[in-house]
């Protein structure tokens, strides 16, 4: 029997949680359940690991340990992400046996080292949690040391590091379980930041940047990364807006190096889908949960392809 093929499937927020709805429990299980079965379809015949954003969940998190009585101690932030694994994987989980009573799935608590030296450790640029008034803003600074920082929408968030990824430790085992056939959920919210020392370490790692790197740990066949919109764009948002079908990695960079793709939402997808498709030679997927069945056989999204 030929091998299975081996995909890392990287789930946006909208996963859990789509847009405009405000996490009522309810609406976390109707929309994993959505997500289930779109993928249940999709992953019927692959292995798979599957990984998963957490920015909504973090934000709750933050926001309620800080609306604890003063007395109560604050939590840091990378056991905030530590929860939200345990949490949206549960419920991912759950849904997924339903969707497909004869696979197991797993879930797998996963750290990822940074580089002590890593420059993004000491410049804060990655706003988490809920927003502030300013004087709220002032007040967090003063009595947390947590850097907040005037956002666009309006009002203040937190801003906190966000380096690259450059271990995944839970790989092998990752690996194991995924050729066994088990759904494995893993690296969830980009994974529990670790320094070389062993220190855990208040920062977020950007999940799609961790779904690659974890995708070449474990010598995956594919990468693909689901989001709530069709694939990657050039001109976004703008009329005439060009949707790219299949691109060259080369290309890919070219349009990147253009500044078409920005930080914090496209710009890592483009990113991952780069770094791996550079360094398998496979081939990197973008496109939307809703098709993920067309997204995985690559006839929707993006495809980007070595050359
Ligand atoms: P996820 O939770 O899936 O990581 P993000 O919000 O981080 O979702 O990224 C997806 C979003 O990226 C889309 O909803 C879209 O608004 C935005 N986006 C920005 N630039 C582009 C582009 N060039 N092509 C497609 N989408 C883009
Ligand atoms: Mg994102």
């Amino acid at each position: 029997m030929p091998r299975r093929m081996l995909i890392v499937i990287a789930l946006g927020g909208n996963a859990l949680l789509r847009k405009g709805q405000k996490g009522e429990v309810w609406e976390q299980w109707a929309t994993a359940t959505a997500a289930a079965r779109s993928l249940a379809v999709a992953l019927k015949d692959v292995n798979a690991v599957i990984t998963h954003g957490n920015g909504p969940q973090v934000g709750y998190l933050l926001e309620a340990f800080n609306s604890l009585p003063r007395a109560r101690p604050r939590q840091p932030l990378y056991l905030a992400v530590a929860m939200t694994q345990g949490w949206i994987g549960f419920i991912l989980q759950h849904s997924l046996e339903k969707a497909m009573p004869k696979r197991k799935v797993v879930v797998v608590p996963t750290r990822v080292v940074v580089r002590s030296s890593d420059p993004a450790l000491r410049v804060p640029t990655k706003p988490v949690g809920p927003y502030y008034t300013r004087e709220e803003a002032e007040e967090l600074e003063r009595r947390l040391g947590w850097i907040m920082k005037e956002d666009p929408r309006g009002g203040y968030r937190r801003l906190v590091p966000s380096p690259r990824p450059v271990k995944v430790l839970e790989s092998d085992y990752i690996r194991e379980l995924a050729l066994q056939g088990a759904l494995v959920i893993a690296a969830g919210g980009g994974g529990i930041p670790i320094l070389e020392t062993g220190e855990p370490v208040d920062a977020v790692v950007d999940k799609d940047l961790a779904s690659s790197l974890l995708a070449r740990s474990i010598g995956a066949d594919r990468l693909v990364i689901l989001t709530d919109v069709p694939g990657v764009a050039v001109g976004y948002g703008e009329p005439g807006a060009r949707w790219l079908s299949r691109v060259a990695v080369s290309e890919l960079k070219h349009l990147h190096r253009m500044g078409y793709f920005p930080p914090g939402s496209m710009g890592p997808k483009v990113e991952a889908a780069i770094e791996f498709v550079e360094a398998t030679g496979g081939t990197a997927h973008i496109g939307s949960l809703e098709r993920a069945l067309e997204v995985v056989a690559g006839t929707s999204g993006t495809i980007v392809v070595p050359g």
